[in-house]
């Protein structure tokens, strides 16, 4: 598929984020007047909330927008969601009769603040990057044994917390917790001194179920795609992780990208999980490529300092699909629910420039980053800023998803002082 054309001028650009192929949605506001819903075109962003209000855009007989998150939308499943791409699309075409109607609508992204996109209901998270996975077992446990003896059959994954889950440009406070060191026998309360990264991306579930999903029912269920930052402290997951998985380690913040796009947006880069190791049983086998072609890069900018391209990836490496993932989540009858939040788990490719996380790029504190600025980096020191970018690069247009990034904080001078 080729560009399509706008009358917004700035998304015809074949490098830029918000063509109309893409329409991504969002939620802005101007200073602190109420957030709305929007769709990005461009530069600009299409006020939806305005556009329904004025009779541009009807769905089904109840206003979907008049609240400042997409779930209402999301809940209607896949018809409506449809019908929403085709309307917005036919009022940004090039030479649209209603140009004249829509253009007092948009609004410049320059002049607005993005919050979430969606209500998070609730959140989980998974480890199904191969090469993560990998990385983490052979530091952690040995090479010969790095993948738990399940990770080859089922998406293992932990549920993680709805209310830590972030949108991007929120700053992120540095976690005090319990370490433990190797060389004490006793644990200490401190500040985290290994706070570290995850390069994800989130699929985010549209219509609920109560059941257990095929992956293709998976699949149909699935809204849209935004880049995730698990923020991980890994002093303090390596003392309270076994037997039951993170907890406090994972539940400072997630962070996510202002845009969810949506499924059409991307259905020109699907590519196939990769070849399977062991058969996968039938209610988790592929059906079709239900991976993208996404690439993936981190950033790291010391305060007031340029930043540095610490790695990139591709979603495409991940060993599991978000389909498979939700397919996995329902096996056990467990309801999901419009605005579930699934992390696909660190995304890794095969060589070291390509590792989704600072555990992996500096191996564990052994082998420092050496960033632009001359300064060295393990893990992610007060005042960094960390950001998360995706894109899917077309025929003449690209998919992008707006940055992930997020600045940390130094940790409370004394977290109990009242
Ligand atoms: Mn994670």
């Amino acid at each position: 598929m080729p560009l399509l054309k706008s009358w917004v001028a700035s998304a015809n650009d074949a490098t830029h984020p918000f063509p109309l192929n893409n329409l991504p949605y969002g939620v802005f506001a101007h200073g602190d007047e109420e957030p709305r819903c929007g769709v990005a075109i461009g530069d600009m962003i299409l006020d939806v909330t305005a556009a329904e209000a004025e009779g541009l855009i009807t769905l089904i007989e109840e206003p979907l927008f008049d609240l400042p998150f997409w779930n209402p939308l999301m809940e209607q499943g896949p018809a409506v969601w449809a019908a929403l791409r085709a309307r917005l699309t036919a009022l940004l075409s090039e030479g649209a009769m209603e140009q004249e109607v829509v253009e007092p609508l948009l609004v410049p992204q320059s002049a607005v603040v993005m919050h979430m996109p969606f209500a998070v209901s609730e959140y989980t998270d998974f480890y199904a990057g191969r090469h993560h996975a990998f990385n983490v077992g052979s530091m952690f446990r040995d090479p010969e044994n790095a993948l738990p003896p399940n990770w080859l059959h089922i998406p293992i994954g932990y549920n993680g917390r709805a209310s830590s889950v972030v949108v991007s440009g929120t700053d992120i406070r540095r976690p005090w917790g319990q370490l433990k060191s190797p060389d004490h026998d006793l644990p200490t309360f401190l500040p985290s001194r290994r706070f570290d990264i995850e390069l994800e991306m989130g699929a985010i579930v549209g219509t609920p179920s109560n059941g257990p999903l095929s992956v293709q029912e998976a699949d149909d269920h699935i809204f849209g795609y935004v880049l995730l930052n698990d923020w991980s402290a890994r002093d303090i997951q390596a003392w309270e992780y076994q037997p039951l998985g993170p907890f406090q380690a994972k539940a400072t913040a997630t962070s996510i990208s202002p845009w969810i796009v949506t499924k059409p947006a991307l259905e020109p880069f699907r590519c196939d999980t990769p070849e399977r190791e062991f058969e996968l049983l039938d209610h988790l086998k592929d059906c079709g490529p239900m991976l993208y072609d996404i690439d993936l890069a981190i950033t790291m900018a010391p305060a007031g300092q340029k930043a540095t391209t610490v790695a990139r990836t591709n979603y495409k490496e991940m060993y599991y699909s978000a389909a498979q993932q939700l397919a996995h989540h329902s096996t056990s009858g467990c309801p999901m629910n419009t605005g579930d939040l699934l992390g696909s788990g660190t995304i890794s490719g095969p060589t070291k420039p390509e590792r989704g996380s600072l555990l992996e790029l500096s191996w564990g504190g052994k082998e420092p980053l050496t960033l632009d600025t001359g300064e060295t980096r393990s893990f992610i020191e007060d005042g960094d800023t960390l950001t998360l970018t995706g894109a899917a690069r077309g025929n003449g247009y690209t998919i992008g998803f707006g940055d992930c990034t997020g600045t940390v904080l130094p940790a409370l001078k004394d977290p109990y002082k009242r």
